[in-house]
């Protein structure tokens, strides 16, 4: 018989933002397939008696190259294992998650997705940022700053957008040079930005400034990866809504 695999969105942190669904088929895996951005807790929840991988890209760990995972998940479901591929936030959001899964459709894999919390729905409860509201924004938009060939091409012109929120992946490294193509195409210099550090995990860290200053404050505080921008007027009203590990700050 042959097995299935899952692909698992693990949410952004809080192990308890898992889905019930998602928890179910990680308690009844027999492979799991771990990235770099699943936290301890969450991997704490692999049975004992599966076999469980780490595939992430950290620098310092061992990791697979996307062909080698795509293959290692089509090669462990026709051996009949329920496989778990377990991804950061939601699988099809700056998840690869498409990726992965076309393989296993060309090779006649069973598979089910199951959607997870994704880093900007996370970031921005825990942080106390709604990112859409009817006096800021009515919109919002999700966009990475980081593009497969390493440059940070985005456009521009409708991310200087009024009343849209703006949520950026991966943005840490281009921020400088995000900042200043923001403020190039238009907007206002004032604009309030978020970083949300680590966010849904004890570690969490939130940092508010301006689209002028929030380089600064972020090589000030020794910002690290994970963290995700929130761009917006919303973020005007971070302080006021605040709620989680306020007292940490
Ligand atoms: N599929 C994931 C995103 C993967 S891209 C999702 O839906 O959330 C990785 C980027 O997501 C990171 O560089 C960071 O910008 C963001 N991210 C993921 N988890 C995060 C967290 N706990 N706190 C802040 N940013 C996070």
């Amino acid at each position: 018989m042959t097995g299935k695999v899952y692909l698992v969105g693990g949410g952004p942190g809080d192990p308890e933002l898992l889905t019930m669904k998602a928890h179910r088929v990680l308690t009844q895996a027999d492979v799991v397939l771990y990235d770099r951005l699943v936290g301890d807790q969450i991997i704490a929840l692999i049975p004992q008696a599966a076999e469980a991988l780490y595939v992430g890209k950290a620098k310092s760990k061992h990791s697979l190259p996307q062909e080698d995972i795509n293959k290692l998940l089509c090669e462990k479901a026709n051996e009949g294992k329920n496989v778990v591929r377990l991804k950061g936030g939601d699988p099809f959001i700056f998840g690869r998650g498409g990726e992965e899964i076309e393989e296993l459709v060309d090779a006649g894999v069973a598979f089910e997705v199951i959607p997870g919390v994704t880093a900007a729905a996370g970031c921005a409860a825990y942080a106390g940022i709604p990112l859409t509201h009817r006096d800021y924004a009515q919109s919002v938009r999700f966009v990475t700053g980081h593009l497969k060939d390493g440059s940070t091409d985005l456009p521009w012109n409708e991310l200087v957008y009024p009343a849209q929120t703006l949520v950026i992946y991966m943005g840490l490294t281009g921020l400088a040079e995000t900042a200043e193509k923001l403020v190039q195409h238009g907007m206002k210099e004032s604009m309030p930005v978020a970083v949300v550090e680590k966010g849904t995990t004890d570690a969490q860290r939130v940092f508010t400034s301006t689209i002028a200053d929030i380089t600064q404050l972020v090589i000030d505080n020794d910002v690290k990866s994970p963290s995700l921008l929130i761009i917006g007027d919303v973020v005007k009203l971070q302080q006021r809504l605040s709620w989680f590990n306020t007292d940490a700050k």
